[in-house]
């Protein structure tokens, strides 16, 4: 699968990385950052972090989609 963040909407609160801290973390400059192509095994996970961000800036792809 993989990963994207939409930055124009992403408010840098960290939800995501409470909810995925194996994917998602902020920076020491305050910016999300975030593993591109996660290990299938945290797809769950993923998935979970784009439901809960409040501004739904995450997009998990399954492999194949555009
Ligand atoms: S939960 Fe959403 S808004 Fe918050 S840091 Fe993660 S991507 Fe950005």
């Amino acid at each position: 699968m993989r990963v994207t963040i939409d930055f124009d909407k992403c408010e840098g609160h960290g939800l995501c990385a409470l909810t995925a801290p194996e994917i998602f973390w902020i920076d020491d400059n305050g910016y999300t950052q975030f593993v591109a192509e996660p290990d299938d095994a945290e797809r769950d996970n993923v998935v979970r972090a784009a439901q809960e961000c409040p501004v739904r800036a995450i997009q998990a792809l399954e492999d194949g989609q555009a």
